[in-house]
């Protein structure tokens, strides 16, 4: 299934991507896509809804907004240098274990929704990511098991201010947790609508040009490690996301280093996870 949620920031409703491509609305299933639902077999509960009533459901109009596909999570959890030429570009040292940050929950916004720079930064920068979703509270599972907690994925742009993150002292959080920072979408697609998370292309643009250029088969710790090793730390909760780390090809790593200015377009995509699109707009 591919899970969406549209309208007004705040009261997004929740909604389905049909196989031939047809936007409908869920509202009727009666839950938000939130902690609530996952943990209580909300996706095998909706599969069997839309099988009834999918043909009847009202349809999502053509020029509505997307929301993040699912509600505010407890956590945003990022794994920092990911993949080798990344770590590489960063000038930072390729690590022994994952390298885990959060990113303020409160930077979530839709898929499409303007990026706005934030007041006193001059270096923001973009992250095309794979997003994982929790579907089962997960702690101290092992690499093996790992899988079996994981709802599904999603498209995430992790934007970043170089200058918060890297020189303003402190731990990176300070640069990843702006509003908007992290568009997500334009949906969730469970589990097995992916056949393998590892072999998945992944790209970004700016104003038409190609950045990132990146594969998931590079990751430096895959899929289940990742879960795997954050339960080792804190309880993955229902709902949760984790995002896997970025590819080269970010502004830092130009030389010399590009940022994101007022009215530049920003449009990235995963292979079987969709695409996104944020105009960049001053801060305010
Ligand atoms: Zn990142």
């Amino acid at each position: 299934m591919k899970l969406i949620r549209f309208g007004a920031p705040g009261a997004e409703k929740p909604g389905l991507i049909l196989d031939d491509g047809t936007r409908i609305d869920a509202s009727a299933f009666g839950e938000d896509y939130d902690e609530r639902f996952f943990a209580a077999d909300g996706l095998q509960r909706l599969q069997a809804w839309a099988e009834r009533h999918a043909a009847s459901a009202p349809s999502v109009p053509e020029n509505t907004r997307l929301g993040p596909p699912i509600c505010r999570p407890s956590k945003l959890i990022c794994i920092g240098l990911n993949y080798r030429k990344h770590a590489e570009e960063s000038k930072m040292t390729i690590p022994n274990e994952p390298v885990i940050f959060f990113k303020a929950t409160s930077s979530i916004c839709g898929p499409n929704d303007d990026l706005v720079l934030p007041r006193g930064g001059d270096k923001t920068d973009w992250e095309v990511e794979l997003a994982v979703v929790v579907g089962k509270r997960a702690n101290y599972v092992s690499r093996e098991r790992a899988m079996a907690h994981v709802a599904g994925f999603m498209l995430h742009n992790d934007y970043s201010e170089r200058a918060f993150q890297l020189e303003r002292g402190g731990q990176w959080v300070k640069g990843k947790s702006c509003d908007t920072f992290a568009p997500l979408g334009p949906f969730l697609a469970t589990k097995d609508e992916i056949a393998d998370p590892h072999d998945l292309r992944l790209w970004l643009k700016v104003n038409g040009e190609l950045k990132q250029d990146g594969r998931t088969s590079d990751f430096i710790f895959d899929v289940p490690e990742v879960v795997s090793y954050v339960s080792q730390f804190m309880s993955l909760l229902p709902g949760d996301v984790i995002s896997t780390g970025t590819p080269a090809g970010v502004g830092f790593g130009q030389q010399p280093p590009v940022y994101l200015k007022p009215g530049d377009v920003v449009e990235l995509g995963i292979d079987g996870l969709g695409e996104s699109r944020q105009v960049v707009k001053g801060s305010r």
